[in-house]
């Protein structure tokens, strides 16, 4: 089982970790816990690289695998083996604009629910774009016009993002996570994540923000 470390500190580029696994057949390592995003929710994962002694891996896509995390190498290097002390760098440029662009989202459906009721249907994210998908009767461009307005209300407006992890119970009392399918979490998972812009959006979300909306 790997320890997400980017669930509770978003901002962490390195950290140290030991090796508890190896999947030779995926070419991939296993930590004990990991700063690494393995995706999920529409937000792809992070790269980067492992440093052992003096030898440096490249992380070239990590994924989950059950509670592990898969680091998935370059090359034909030889695998370190379980026990082995490593430290992890994640690219930082790219998880940045991912953070930017994952939290600009949730501005996006935060106003929409907030102003005309519409949840999302789907979406597609990039460093510095995305796509989130509304059913609307209709969509003419005041309508756009009204709604860029209103997100960049909501930026400048330099509201917080908070994250706090809660029992499943006391998640499943909050109204405005309804809308986010929070009932499709399986019944194994008693803690559920949840993301807030203060006064905008609130998600049961797995992914990576910044601190605020500006
Ligand atoms: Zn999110």
């Amino acid at each position: 089982m790997t320890e997400l470390l980017y669930q509770t500190d978003s901002y962490l580029r390195s950290f140290n970790a030991t090796v508890s696994g190896i999947d030779e057949d995926n070419h991939a390592i296993i930590l004990d816990r990991t700063a690494f995003y393995p995706g999920g929710g529409g937000q792809p994962c992070d790269t980067g690289t492992l440093t052992i002694d003096e030898a440096m891996y490249s992380v070239r896509k990590t994924r989950k695998a059950g509670t592990d995390v898969f680091h998935i190498l370059d090359g034909d290097d030889p695998f370190p083996s379980p026990g082995t002390l490593v430290q992890g760098q994640i690219d930082w440029e790219h998880r940045y604009q991912l953070m930017r662009t994952h939290t600009a989202m949730h501005i996006l459906c935060g106003v929409i629910f907030r102003n005309y009721g519409a949840s999302v249907t789907g979406g597609d994210m990039d460093p510095l774009q995305g796509r989130m998908d509304f059913e609307f009767e209709t969509m003419q461009k005041e309508l756009v016009n009204e709604i860029e307005k209103a997100i960049n209300q909501a930026a400048e407006q330099n509201l917080p993002v908070r994250v706090a992890i809660l029992p499943r119970d006391e998640a499943f009392k909050i109204p405005d996570l309804i809308r986010t399918k929070i009932n499709l979490l399986p019944e194994g998972i008693q803690q559920v994540r949840v993301v807030e812009i203060v006064g905008l959006d609130l998600q049961a979300d797995g992914g990576t923000h910044v601190l605020n909306t500006s």
